[in-house]
């Protein structure tokens, strides 16, 4: 069985499946966790292994999705996810009990947990959006801590949990804020042209769930077909100099306005470096985005690595930009 959606094979000294809160616990009073290496895996989504694992992996398998409360004056419902779930599934559950804010993530790939860890976005909307609080373990002493949400120091693709913890704290569970009045956010240029394209106006959740995820996969490999790890890189910030800079000479670049400076499309970086739809050994540019890096067949960690480094040292010399891996490299 391959854990991660590159399907790059990869082995591991050990491989621990945890379901239930007593086998973290256990493994933690053992000293496992303290005496080697560890990695929390959730869906393998966003990670690629360059070689054998020389410790242990933590494999989050807790279900369970709760409805804890819900407030009839403010309409806020709080619903409890174990870090195992499928994001998707957990997306999709909320969307049949009529609970409002998650329809935007739909189909992301991946766990519950690894939510927060990666403050998961798209389509206008981010993880941080809807997170009320984070129950973890912490893996050094077996305590667990809950971070309510402005605890969590949640950024683009990051948290505390990823910066200032590394992997020390388990998420066991997510407690998420909804709501039971629907307001669809369709502020997403390309998502409030696909409604317009569809002929609907006043999309139901079903049919902004659906919306997205045709457009989602119109755009990015499902990685059953392709192995990917989605985004490949961050898109980087620059400051407004920079971007003057590279404005002047490409007046078509895409670039968003952030708090510190401009924020650029990588794809387009990528693909006006001329990398879109080529290759370096097994490992591809996906034709459709430049983003996304993919397994032609075979393709090893190494290989995704080595292309990442070619397109990082172009994207460098030709735009002086530096780009940051989004996915996480073992
Ligand atoms: C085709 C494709 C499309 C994608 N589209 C998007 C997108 O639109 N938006 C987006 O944000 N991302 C996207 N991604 C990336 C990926 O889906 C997310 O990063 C996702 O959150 C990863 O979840 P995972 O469970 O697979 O985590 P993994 O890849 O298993 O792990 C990712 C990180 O989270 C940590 N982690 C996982 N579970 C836990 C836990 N329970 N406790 C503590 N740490 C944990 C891991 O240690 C690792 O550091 C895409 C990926 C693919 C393959």
């Amino acid at each position: 069985m391959i854990y991660n959606t590159f399907s790059i094979p990869a082995t591991a000294d050990r491989y621990l499946v945890i379901s239930q809160k007593q086998e973290l616990l256990d493994i933690i009073e053992q000293g496992t966790l303290q005496n080697s290496p560890f990695f929390i895996l959730g869906g393998g989504s966003n990670i690629v292994f360059t070689d054998h694992y020389h410790g242990t992996i933590l494999h989050l398998e807790n279900k369970g999705i709760n409805l804890l409360s819900e407030n009839p004056e403010t309409g806020d419902i709080l619903i409890q996810a174990a870090a195992g779930e499928n994001w998707d599934t957990f997306v999709q559950y909320c969307i049949a009990n009529h609970w409002h804010g998650a329809e935007n993530l739909t189909a992301i790939p991946g766990t519950v947990g690894a939510s927060p860890v990666q403050n998961v976005g798209a389509y206008g909307v981010e993880a941080k959006d809807i997170i009320h609080s984070v129950q973890a373990i912490d893996t050094t002493t077996g305590q667990e801590r809950t971070f309510l949400n402005d605890e969590c120091q949640f950024g683009y693709r990051s948290s505390i949990f990823k910066k200032k913890y590394g992997n020390q704290y388990v998420v066991w569970s997510v407690t998420f804020r909804l709501q039971s009045t629907y307001k669809p956010d369709i502020r997403y240029k390309a998502l409030s042209e696909a409604l317009t394209t569809a002929g609907i106006d006043n999309p139901t959740p079903r049919q902004l769930s659906d919306t997205i995820a045709t457009l989602r996969w119109s755009k990015l490999p499902r990685p059953e077909e392709t192995g990917s790890a989605g985004s490949f890189f961050k898109n980087p910030i620059v400051t407004t100099d920079h971007y003057n800079q590279l404005k002047s000479c490409y007046p078509d670049i895409v670039a968003y306005p952030v708090p510190d400076g401009f924020k650029l499309a990588a794809g387009w970086l990528i693909e006006h470096a001329g990398w879109k739809g080529r290759s370096l050994g097994r490992c591809g540019v996906y034709h459709k985005q430049a983003l996304v890096l993919v397994n032609l067949g075979g393709c090893t960690g190494n290989e995704v690595v080595a292309l990442a480094d070619a397109i990082t040292a172009d994207v460098q010399k030709l735009f002086g930009v530096t780009l940051e891996k989004e996915a996480i490299i073992i």
